[in-house]
């Protein structure tokens, strides 16, 4: 099963899409609309709960249902502190790595809609210190130039405290069929569950598809929308950190990029994510194998999904992780391959239409 250059163009397109929609954890609106849209022609019900999940299914003959989960937001910052002479101080939400903000671009969303460009002040290297040129300037430090002169020019332009601020990156198509931009955390899992459940022809078994709000702070619509759709099972589908870059040995690469997506078996800071069920590894490395689709497994030492939260919902919901090997993590240059994204849909595709109601019924009994 090899992808057209087509179906891979289509993903690209899909993919740019939605990574140049801009929605920073807990102000996912611009994608939840584009997602509302993609989804009311193919689903039999669609609703948006309080946290702002989206939540659509395909009903199938029996009571067993998936839910596969993707994350809309995407890690970003918040104005903190206006300056009289127009500076802008901001707060992180979700995981950064400060070193990396220095001279980025940015856009501050205005209250009236509109995405204000600016950068991030870098001191210039003629006035910094030896001491100083060597260790990264702390987050708290940092400023946002819009190019204003005044608070009350920003304040003019509809930018105030809590206005939201994303990463100013397009996708770029680089060698191949690989590509890099900002927020394929998780927009990549978004296209390939999104792309699943348009394609998926209902059978037996219900698929619901719950694009997640405010992942990164702390995998909140997750929690939230495990427990009103009480799936039998559900897949979260999100962005694994593929190390195999130099500097990095063999054994700390996590995964490979183009090797096809990883099935998770373990994840977060010594198994405090989440450690997935036998049967549901072996179940998907089962379709994986019988369906041709390259897949690698992957142990990931730090960082979580939808799926940790999902796990602990109600009295416990059986829960597994398809991930997409991605370099760069949570920076405007985050690098995948799309053949991985094309497989990615293929196994999600493959494993639901694979699925039989007992198997699945049974899961939340035979698992220990
Ligand atoms: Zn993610």
């Amino acid at each position: 099963m090899h992808p057209e250059p087509s179906q891979l163009e289509e993903l690209f397109r899909l993919l740019s899409k939605l990574t140049e929609l801009r929605g920073i954890s807990g102000r996912e609106t611009e994608v939840r609309e584009f997602i509302i849209e993609q989804l009311e022609p193919v689903s039999d019900s669609i609703r948006i709960d309080p946290l702002g999940n989206v939540i659509a299914q395909k009903k199938g003959s029996s009571n067993a249902k998936l839910m596969i989960a993707a994350h809309m937001d995407e890690i970003g910052l918040m104005v903190r502190h206006i300056t009289e002479e127009g500076f802008i101080y901001f707060s992180p939400i979700g995981g950064w790595n400060e070193a990396i903000l220095p001279a980025l671009r940015v856009r501050v969303r205005s209250f009236r809609g509109a995405w204000v460009p600016g950068v991030i002040g870098v001191r210039p290297p003629h006035l910094l210190s030896p001491e100083e040129r060597d260790k990264p300037v702390k987050m708290d430090k940092l400023f946002i130039d819009i190019g204003a002169s005044s608070r009350e020019e920003v304040e003019e332009m509809g930018i105030r405290k809590g206005s939201p601020i994303v990463l100013d990156s397009s996708l770029t198509r680089l060698a191949g069929t690989r590509v890099a931009g900002k927020a394929l955390d998780d927009r990549s899992g978004l296209a390939a569950a999104l792309k699943a459940f348009i394609d998926a022809d209902p059978g037996e078994v219900s698929l619901v598809f719950a694009a997640t709000s405010q992942e990164e702070v702390g995998l909140k619509g997750a929690t939230v929308s495990s427990y009103s759709v009480n799936p039998d099972l559900a897949l979260a589908v999100d962005v694994t950190a593929a190390n195999d870059v130099p500097g990095v040995d063999e054994q700390d690469a996590v995964a490979k990029v183009g090797m096809g997506p990883t099935i998770k078996i373990v994840d977060g800071q010594s198994g405090r994510g989440i450690i997935v069920s036998e049967e549901i590894i072996d179940k998907l490395v089962e379709v994986a194998k019988n369906s041709n689709i390259p897949h690698q497994v992957e142990v990931l030492p730090r960082g979580t999904t939808d799926a940790t939260a999902i796990q602990l919902s109600r009295e416990g919901i059986p829960a597994g992780v398809i991930s997409i090997p991605t370099r760069y993590l949570h920076s405007p240059v985050e690098l995948l391959d799309l053949k991985d994204l094309y497989y990615t849909v293929e196994l999600l595709k493959a494993f639901y239409s694979q699925l039989e109601p007992g198997w699945l019924e049974g899961l939340k009994k035979r698992i220990r």
